[in-house]
C-alpha cells in the first residue's frame, strides 16, 4: 500500500458526496468535526464524545474516526474494501497537513494513537496502541527535537510492547521479564529511574523478543504499523474475551466496532507533563466535587495500571494550578453539555491540557439517587428525566450494607470470587451450618461467615443464621446465590482459589492459612474477601432521596407489585417496602420448621386416610395461626397461598442416612423400637423414591391423590381469614393451585376448596371474600389457558418452573452446560435470570390473552424469580399484567422498574443511562 498512489482529485471525507457511497472516515481537528455525539452507532462512544469535544471547542488532539461499517466489512469479507483504506489515507493526509508533520517522518514526525470504541463500552476488546509512528529513525527526530531521549525511547519501547503483544499476540510477560531485568541490574525502583540508554537498550532487546514470537522483525514502515493496528482492532471485535463480554451484557454481535486515529500528546515528557482521569461528581457516593487521580511524568494507562500510586486531583492545584482550573471549568461544561455526570480521561503535555475521552460515568446506586436529585434542583433535568438516571437493578445496593472503603482496604484482600448476592458481611469464619448455628448462638448474637466448598439444602439452617455466604465453587445460580439472593443476604461464590478443609475447621487462600473463629469480611457486590474485621456502612432503604425519585416514578405505574413472602416477619419486610399484597406464600416452608416436621412425617407415613386426617389435624391450627400473622401483616391487600407443592420424600430423611443409621444399630445388635423405626421410615423412603422428582408426585397431583390435604390447608386458610375478618381487619385470600396442566385438575381442587370455604363460613358464621386460581408452570396450562381461564379467577405465571418445562433444563443442573452454551451464543443468558422472551415469553403472552378471552375478569400476575428482575419486568408489563410478584428485597427494584417501563411507553423516553 503507497500513499502516493491516491489521486489528489478523490473527495474528501469533509465533503460527502453521492458518488463517493459510504462515508467511512469522519475527521475531527481545529474546532470542527464531521461527527457528533448522536453518531454513537457508527463513531463508537468514543468516536463520538472525541467530535462533540472537538465541535465544543475544547482543546482535543485532532484525528479520525473509522466508523463500524468498515468493521462490518471486514467481519463480512476478512479484510476492508480499497474505499476505507483510500478515506483514511486521505483523512491521514490531512491530519498531517494540520499537525505540519507526517506519520513517523524521519526528520518531523507526526505520531499517533490507534484507539478501539465501540457504541458500548467493551472491556475485552482490543486495547490501545501509543505512540504508532515511531521507528528506527523517527525515534531519533523525537529526541533531537523535544531534547529529549529518555521520551523517546521511553515512547519507542511502549510502541514495540503495546503493538506486539496487541496486533502480534507476542506474551506480555516476554516484555516484561526483559523490562524487569533492566531494572534490577540498574537498581531503579521506578520505572522513570531508567535513563535514556537504558531504555535503548530494552528497545533492541525487545526487537529480538518481538522477531522471536511474531517471526518477522517490527514494522519500520509507520503506514504499515497503522495499517496493521487498525485491522487488530477490528478483529479484536470477534476475540474470545469480546465476545465473552457482548454475551454476558446482550450486546449483540453484529455491531461492530470503530477504530480512532488521533494525534499524540505525551505526558511523559518530563515534570510539566501527566495524565490523568477526573469525575464531576463522585462516583461512589454522588457527592457534587470534582473528583479524580493522576500521574505526573506518565503516558496512557500508567494511571490505572497501578505502576505508581496517583496524586489525588486536588494536588494539582499545587502542581499546575493553571491546568487545574481549566480542566475544572471543562468538565463543568461537559457536564452541563452532557446533562450527566462525566467520566473523563486527559493529558497535559508541558503544562498544556488535552482532553482524550468524555463519557456519562457509572456511579453505584447510592451515586446515581443523589446526582438525579441533585441535576432537578440544578435544574439540569427534570424529574421525568431523573426516573431513568436509577438503574432499578441498583437499587438493591441501597437496601444491603456495604463495607466502608479505607486507604488500607485493598491491602487486606484475600481473593476474589464471584459477585453472587451484594451487601457486606462481616463475621467469624465457620465451616459447617451446625457450627454457624452453635457460634452464633441463640440470638444471632455473634455475626458469622459460613465458608462451604459449595453449599446443599442441608446447609439451609446455617445460612439463615449467617451473616454472609462463602463458598469455593459454584457459579452465580448455584445453591448459594440463588438462595442468599432470595434471603437477601451477602455472597460471595466460587472464590476458586480457598480450600476448604472442613475436618480441620480451616481454609487456605494463597498459602494463608484461616482457621474457625478468624474474622472475615466479604464484599458481595464485587466478590471481594478480606481478612479481618472491615467496618461497614449501614443500608439505607428508606433513604430519602430514593423515595423522592420513586414518587416522581410511581405515578406512571401500570403493574402492581407484590412479594413472595411464607412467613410474616417476611410479609412484614414486604410491607415496609411498599408491597402490595403477597404474590406467593409458600405452605410447605411451614411444614419444615423443626417441630412440625415430626406431624409432617408422621401425616406422609400413615397407613390409611383415617391416619393421616388424624395428623393432619395436628398441623392444621399450626398452619392458621401461621396465616392469621401473614393475614395481620398484609393489612387488607391480597395474600396468594399455595397449596403444597413439593414432592413428600422431601419431607423425610434421606434414604442413604437412614441405611447408615441403620446399620449402626444393627452393629450394637441391641433390639430396639427405634430399629423398627428406622425400618419403617426406610421403607416409605424407598416407596416414595421417584426417579425424576421434578416432574413427579407433586403439585396439584398431591392434593388429587390425597384430597385431605387439600381440605386441611384450605380449613386452615379460610378459619385464619375468618379470625382476622372478625378483629375488622379486611382479608382477601386467594387461594393458588400448584401446577395444573388442564382444567381438570383446576376443577377438581377447587370444588374440594369452594366447599371447604362454604362449611366454615357456615360453622363461623361468618363470609369473607376469596378468590381460587392457579399457576401457570407447564406449557400445557399454558395452550390450553382458555379452557382452565373458565374454572380459574386469576393466573399467576411460575417462571421458574415454566423456564425448567419449556426447555427441558433442570435449574438445579444447569450449571453443567450453561457457560459453554452462553459462550457459544446458544443461549443469550441464564433464562432463570432473565426471562426468556422468545419462547417462555410467547407462552406467557399467550396464556395471558386466551385466558382472558376466555374469563374477562381474569386477573394475571407472575411469581417466579423473574418478578423482580428489570428487564423482565418491562417485558410483563408489555404483555399487561396485573402485577408482578418478588422476593422483599426486590420489591423496590420491582417498583422501580415497573414504573419505568409504564412510563418509557407513555414519555417515548430513552432509555439507558450508561454508556
Ligand atoms: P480505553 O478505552 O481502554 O480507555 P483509550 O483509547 O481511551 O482506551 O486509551 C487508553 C489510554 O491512552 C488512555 O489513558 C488515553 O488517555 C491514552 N491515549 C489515547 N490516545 C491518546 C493520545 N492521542 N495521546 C495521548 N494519550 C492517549
Ligand atoms: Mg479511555
Ligand atoms: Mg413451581
Amino acid at each position: 500500500m503507497d500513499a502516493t498512489a491516491v489521486p489528489e482529485t478523490t473527495t474528501r471525507p469533509r465533503e460527502p458526496s453521492a458518488a463517493a457511497g459510504t462515508k467511512y472516515v469522519y475527521f475531527f481537528g481545529s474546532g470542527r468535526a464531521d461527527g457528533n455525539k448522536e453518531m454513537k452507532a457508527e463513531l463508537g462512544g468514543k468516536g463520538a464524545g472525541l467530535a462533540e469535544m472537538t465541535n465544543a471547542g475544547l482543546p482535543v488532539p485532532p484525528g479520525f474516526t473509522i466508523q463500524t461499517e468498515a468493521c462490518r466489512e471486514y467481519m463480512r469479507a476478512g479484510r476492508v474494501s480499497a474505499e476505507v483504506d483510500r478515506q483514511m489515507l486521505d483523512a491521514l493526509h490531512r491530519l498531517e497537513d494540520l499537525e505540519g508533520r507526517k506519520l513517523g517522518d524521519a526528520a518531523s514526525p507526526l505520531l499517533v494513537s490507534v484507539r478501539s470504541g465501540a457504541q458500548a463500552s467493551m472491556p475485552g476488546m482490543m486495547d490501545t496502541i501509543l505512540n504508532l509512528g515511531l521507528n528506527d529513525e523517527s525515534v531519533l527526530a523525537l529526541a533531537r527535537r523535544s531534547d529529549n531521549p529518555r521520551f523517546a525511547y521511553d515512547s519507542y519501547r511502549r510502541l514495540m510492547q503495546m503493538f506486539g503483544s496487541i496486533v502480534m499476540e507476542v506474551p506480555k510477560q516476554a516484555f516484561e521479564e526483559i523490562f524487569e531485568a533492566k531494572k534490577k541490574k540498574r537498581r531503579a525502583k521506578l520505572d522513570t529511574d531508567l535513563d535514556a540508554q537504558a531504555l535503548q537498550e530494552i528497545v533492541t532487546a525487545y526487537k529480538k523478543v518481538y522477531r522471536k514470537h511474531a517471526r518477522r522483525d517490527f514494522p519500520q514502515s509507520p503506514l504499515e504499523q497503522l495499517t496493521l493496528a487498525r485491522n487488530a482492532v477490528f478483529h479484536s471485535w470477534d476475540n474470545d474475551r469480546a465476545r465473552h463480554y457482548r454475551r454476558m451484557n446482550q450486546i449483540s454481535d453484529d455491531l461492530g466496532t470503530a477504530v480512532n486515529v488521533q494525534a499524540m500528546v505525551f505526558g511523559n515528557l518530563g515534570e510539566t507533563s501527566g495524565t490523568g482521569v477526573s469525575f464531576t461528581r463522585n462516583p461512589s457516593t454522588g457527592a457534587k466535587e470534582f473528583y479524580g487521580e493522576f500521574l505526573m511524568n506518565a503516558q496512557g494507562e500508567d494511571v490505572v495500571a497501578g505502576i505508581r500510586t496517583p496524586l489525588h486531583i486536588s494536588e494539582m492545584k499545587k502542581i499546575l494550578p493553571g491546568v487545574y482550573e481549566q480542566l475544572r471549568e471543562i468538565t463543568q461544561r461537559l457536564e452541563k453539555h452532557y446533562r450527566d455526570m462525566q467520566d473523563m480521561e486527559f493529558t497535559v503535555m508541558e503544562g498544556r491540557l488535552y482532553m482524550l475521552q468524555t463519557r456519562n460515568g457509572k456511579r453505584t446506586g447510592m451515586a446515581a439517587v443523589r446526582i438525579a436529585l441533585d441535576m432537578v434542583e440544578e435544574g439540569l433535568i427534570t424529574p421525568d428525566e431523573a426516573i431513568f438516571r436509577v438503574d432499578p437493578g441498583q437499587l438493591y445496593d441501597l437496601l444491603m450494607p456495604r463495607l466502608k472503603e479505607e486507604k488500607d482496604t485493598e491491602s487486606k484482600l484475600l481473593t476474589t470470587g464471584l459477585p453472587a448476592s451484594p451487601g457486606a458481611a462481616v463475621g467469624h469464619l465457620v465451616f459447617s451450618a451446625d457450627d454457624a448455628v452453635a457460634m452464633a448462638g441463640p440470638a444471632k448474637k455473634t455475626p458469622v461467615v459460613l465458608v462451604r466448598a459449595e453449599t446443599t439444602p442441608e446447609d439451609i439452617h446455617g445460612m439463615e443464621v449467617a451473616a454472609g455466604i462463602l463458598t469455593a465453587r459454584g457459579g452465580m445460580t448455584s445453591h448459594a446465590a440463588v438462595v442468599t439472593r432470595g434471603m437477601g443476604k451477602c455472597c460471595v461464590a466460587g472464590a476458586g482459589e480457598i480450600h476448604v478443609d472442613e475436618k480441620s475447621r480451616s481454609m487456605t487462600v494463597r498459602g494463608v492459612v484461616l482457621r474457625e473463629g478468624d474474622w472475615i469480611s466479604l464484599d458481595g457486590g464485587t466478590g471481594r474477601v478480606f481478612r479481618g474485621k472491615l467496618d461497614t456502612v449501614p443500608a439505607s432503604p428508606d433513604d430519602p432521596g430514593l423515595m423522592k425519585i420513586l414518587s416522581w416514578a410511581e405515578p406512571y405505574r401500570k403493574m402492581g407489585v407484590r412479594a413472595n413472602a411464607d412467613i410474616p416477619r417476611d410479609a412484614r419486610q414486604a410491607r415496609a417496602f411498599g408491597a402490595e399484597g403477597i404474590g406467593l406464600c409458600r405452605t410447605e416452608h411451614m411444614f419444615f420448621a423443626e417441630d412440625r416436621i415430626p406431624h409432617m412425617r408422621a401425616m406422609i407415613l400413615a397407613q390409611n386416610e383415617k391416619e393421616r386426617r388424624r395428623e393432619l389435624a395436628k398441623l392444621l391450627p399450626m398452619q392458621r395461626a401461621d396465616f392469621i400473622g401473614v393475614f395481620e401483616a398484609m393489612d387488607g391487600f391480597p395474600v396468594t397461598i399455595r397449596l403444597l407443592d413439593p414432592p413428600l420424600h422431601e419431607f423425610l430423611p434421606r434414604r442413604e442416612e437412614l441405611m447408615v443409621e441403620i446399620a449402626r444399630l444393627e452393629m450394637r445388635r441391641r433390639k430396639s423400637g427405634k430399629l423398627a423405626d428406622l425400618r419403617r421410615l426406610l421403607a416409605r423412603v424407598e416407596d416414595l423414591h421417584e426417579f425424576n422428582p421434578m416432574l413427579g408426585h407433586r403439585g396439584c397431583r398431591l392434593g388429587i391423590t390425597y384430597p385431605e390435604i387439600s381440605e386441611m390447608q384450605a380449613r386452615a386458610i379460610f378459619e385464619a381469614a375468618v379470625a382476622v375478618a372478625r378483629k375488622g381487619a379486611k382479608v382477601h385470600p386467594e387461594v393458588m393451585i400448584p401446577l395444573v396442566g388442564g382444567p381438570k385438575e383446576m376443577a377438581h381442587q377447587k370444588k374440594i376448596i369452594q366447599r371447604v370455604a362454604e362449611e366454615v363460613f357456615a360453622e363461623k358464621k361468618q363470609r369473607v371474600d376469596y378468590m381460587v386460581g392457579t399457576m401457570i408452570e407447564l406449557p400445557r396450562a399454558c395452550l390450553l389457558a382458555d379452557d382452565i381461564a373458565e374454572e380459574a379467577e386469576f393466573f399467576s405465571f411460575g417462571t421458574n418452573d415454566l423456564t425448567q418445562t419449556t426447555y427441558g433444563f433442570s435449574r438445579d443442573d444447569i450449571n453443567r452446560f450453561l457457560p459453554s452454551y452462553v459462550e457459544q451464543g446458544i443461549v443469550k443468558q441464564d433464562p432463570f435470570g432473565a426471562l426468556d422472551r422468545k419462547g417462555v415469553g410467547q407462552l406467557v403472552r399467550w396464556a395471558t390473552e386466551r385466558g382472558r378471552a376466555a374469563n374477562p375478569k381474569l386477573k394475571v400476575g407472575i411469581c417466579g424469580e423473574h418478578g423482580g428482575e428489570p428487564s423482565s419486568i418491562e417485558f410483563f408489563h408489555s404483555v399487561g399484567l396485573n402485577y408482578v410478584s418478588c422476593s422483599p428485597f426486590r420489591v423496590l427494584t420491582a417498583r422501580l422498574a415497573a414504573a419505568q417501563a409504564a412510563a418509557r411507553d407513555k414519555l417515548k423516553m430513552e432509555t439507558g443511562r450508561t454508556k
